[in-house]
């Protein structure tokens, strides 16, 4: 008999239809004697409904009143699988958050898991009962009801995984697993057997949005092991865990596209000690999310400080809000045209086994120039290589950067 906690997300529940095939599923294990403890979200597109309706009355609705109204989504779904589960005649009880004993911080709308005690989901485990548990919600130590964030579901069910001790943790979405691409974009992509914690992460802040990234973080820090996978099919899915030396045998385990990304220059801007700090801080403090940045080599200064154009990338929504910014301080720094685009794509290759071979950006480079596709900018880590290039060249890249390294 094992423990098992299963994440089901929005579209896995979407409708009534699915919610009876979730319980379907709940009782296959519940069948063969495991211990089941269920996390839901909020039905597909619920959470947006809700959020839509409060913006509809106020454009900056008490922080509080939204954890209050948004936890609703999730409850909807709680209760609705445990009436799926009784009609299937297996003994299910939904709890809220607070009931089953997630306590958080204070911090309204992305609320930090504080601690997790798990008496209750034991007790009616032990009775015999699926435990179902909204996903997204907790409790501070007062009783106010908190939210964990977008897609705080998969945090959840992670840390309820860690506090149980689960013997597996799933979470099912409507994918088979992690892909080595987009396949929409590169129909050769092949679902991953295992990916680390490490790839998984980089591959979700590039835009491979199949789990909110800090519930990966969570995961890798109490060291759970989970699986991503489909509800609407038996495959097994993807393995998320710590890496393995097996894994660093291959150099690229996936390849992603972020399309939303914008880049900013700003063209002779004074190279003197403070200025960067002055635009990037100006920047931070308006929120707007800056994420590759590259200053050319200084030009002129013979007299005076010399000149060099600075270029950063920054998520498509904040452009505006970054035009604004760098405007303002034209004046004061005193740098020359600005010029922003929102054409091109960020294309990057991740894998653990970067770190035990060399060459593989210079591959990656001549792939590209191959193709005749321009590198404009360029920043690596340990276990990743990213580029940014002309958006209308950018998916012919993708599949390009696809078929060397991984096809
Ligand atoms: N319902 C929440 C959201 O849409 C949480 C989740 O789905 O994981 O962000
Ligand atoms: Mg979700």
């Amino acid at each position: 008999m094992a423990l098992i906690v299963q994440k089901y997300g929005g579209s896995s529940v979407g409708d009534t239809d699915r919610i009876q095939n979730v319980a379907r599923k709940v009782k296959t294990y519940r069948d063969r004697g495991d211990q089941v403890v269920v996390v839901v979200s909020a039905m597909r597109g619920v959470t947006d409904n809700l959020i839509g309706l409060a913006k509809a009355i106020s454009p900056l609705p008490s922080e509080r009143e939204m954890d209050m109204l948004l936890a609703t989504g999730e409850q909807q779904t709680i209760a609705l699988l445990a009436i799926a589960l009784h009609a299937l005649e297996l003994q299910a009880v939904s709890l809220t958050g607070a009931q089953a004993g997630i306590v958080t911080d204070g911090v309204h709308t992305k609320a930090k898991i504080a601690n997790i005690t798990p008496k209750r989901i034991h007790e009616l485990l032990d009775q015999g009962n699926v435990v179902i548990v909204a996903g997204f919600q907790g409790e501070t130590m007062e009783g106010q009801i908190t939210t964990l964030g977008r897609g705080g579901s998969d945090l959840t069910g992670i840390a309820l995984a860690a506090a149980l001790k689960a013997d597996l943790c799933q979470i099912f979405t409507d994918v088979d697993g992690v892909y080595t691409a987009d396949p929409r974009i590169v129909p050769t992509a092949q679902k991953l057997d295992e990916i680390s914690y490490d790839e998984m992460l980089e591959l979700a802040s590039l835009g491979a949005k199949v789990m909110q990234s800090r519930s990966v973080e969570f995961a890798k820090k109490f060291g759970v092991v989970f699986e991503v996978r489909s509800s609407l099919n038996d495959n097994p899915g993807t393995i998320v865990k710590e890496e393995t030396n097996k894994m660093e045998g291959v150099v690229v385990r996936g390849v992603s596209l972020d399309k939303n990304q914008a880049k900013v220059t700003l063209v002779r801007v004074p190279d003197k000690p403070g200025v960067a700090a002055r635009i990037f801080k100006a920047l931070g403090d308006a929120a707007v999310n800056v994420d590759m940045i590259v200053q050319n080599i200084s030009h002129g200064g013979a007299d005076g400080p010399g000149a060099t154009d600075l270029s950063f990338t920054a998520d498509k929504p904040d452009l505006a809000k970054a035009r604004k910014v760098i405007d303002d301080l034209r004046r004061e720094i005193g740098f020359g045209d600005v010029i922003a685009t929102e054409n091109i794509g960020k294309l990057s290759i991740v894998g653990v086994g970067m770190k035990g071979h060399t060459g593989v950006a210079g591959r990656m480079f001549e792939i590209l120039a191959n193709e005749g596709v321009n590198i404009e900018m360029i920043s690596t880590s340990e276990i990743k290589i990213s580029v940014v290039i002309d958006l209308a060249r950018a998916e012919h890249a993708m599949k390009a950067v696809h078929a060397a390294f991984i096809d």
